[in-house]
């Protein structure tokens, strides 16, 4: 496995109204970073004019493994050769600010902040001549950081982890394997998220958002714990996806079911399935006090709620639907 990991994502440009609004929850994904469900989400991918067969394999694969959120997110991707009037600006290239092994993203709607810059908003930067960088490594980073295009955070990085920390062993894991300082470290792993969310699962060590945590490093509840290298979408990486872009969205003007639950605060729904595959309808909020049905498809059956969490009163901290 590739000893790059994913170092350091950068702090986006946020208005000062948005850097002093308070945090609303501290849980899996950002409200106000939501894409519109059954929006279509330009992608630039640049350089455009790579001649070699790796520039193309990486394009090829960008749109392979990205493509799977769509699958349970009510999303789609258009890939471009231009970051002109992209959403998402993808960088392959190596360079002084981002060299071979750079893999980050901003997160959901924040990638604006940069494409409309003309900078990039996420970097899958490659090393060609890295052996590590198979297919199946290539598949685990780019679903990786397309999960933080969609707006997911990273899940150890959860306030509601049941982790704790053994900081001087996860500084002498992380420090030679990613090259960060101990700050960095401090931010990518230990630190919990402090952003707004809309909607989670239970924690989820098995998600595609879950760094590596070798033993020694962490327990829960008392014990050891440890995970590998997680390289897929995890059935809840599937089902968040799904709630958080769900399928069944009343059309614009059309009014909408009545609300399932206590209003606004929590429309949540059990999800027994038979032996998968499963299908399984959960209840989710699209806009505060007004959830509305929609059917997920999965490998598993669903064995626990999604807590769907009321909008802000900040007005882009709601799902709407339609087309960006
Ligand atoms: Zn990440």
């Amino acid at each position: 496995m590739s000893t790059c990991l994913y170092p350091f994502h950068p702090q986006p440009k946020l208005p000062q109204s948005l850097l002093a609004a308070p945090p609303l929850r501290q849980r899996a994904a950002m409200a106000n970073v939501r894409w519109p469900t059954g929006g279509l989400i330009t992608v630039g991918v640049l350089p455009a004019q790579i001649a070699d067969d790796w520039g193309q394999h990486l394009r090829a694969a960008v749109r392979q493994y990205a493509a799977e959120w769509t699958q349970y997110a009510n999303l789609a991707f258009a890939f471009v050769d231009t970051w002109q009037g992209a959403d998402v600006t993808v960088n392959l290239q190596p360079a002084r600010e981002a060299p071979y092994g750079t893999y980050s993203s901003l997160l959901g709607t924040e990638c604006r902040y940069a494409s409309s810059e003309g900078e990039a908003s996420t970097h899958l930067v490659f090393d060609p001549h890295d052996p590590a960088n198979t297919d199946q490594e290539l598949g685990r980073v780019i679903r990786h950081e397309f999960g933080h295009v969609l707006g997911l955070i990273h899940e150890h990085e959860r306030p509601d982890r049941p982790l704790v920390w053994d900081l001087p062993a996860v500084l002498a894991y992380y420090e030679p394997l990613t090259g960060w300082s101990e700050a960095d470290i401090q931010q990518q792993v230990i630190e919990p998220y402090a952003g707004a969310i809309v909607a989670e699962t239970n924690w989820d060590p098995t998600s595609i958002m879950m760094y590596p945590v070798p033993p020694g490093l962490a327990t829960v509840n008392g014990q050891p714990f440890s995970v590998g290298w997680n390289l897929v979408l995890s059935d809840r990486d599937k089902r968040i996806a799904a709630a958080m872009y769900p399928r069944s969205v009343p059309a614009i003007g059309q009014s909408p079911p009545p609300p399932a639950g206590p209003a606004g605060l929590k429309a949540a729904a059990d999800l027994p399935g038979p032996p998968p595959p499963a299908t399984a309808s959960v209840a989710v909020g699209c806009v505060v006090g007004q959830p509305t049905a929609i059917t997920i498809t999965l490998d598993q059956p669903a064995t626990e709620d999604i807590a769907v969490f009321p909008a802000s009163d900040n007005p882009d901290d709601t799902f709407t639907a339609g087309t960006t």
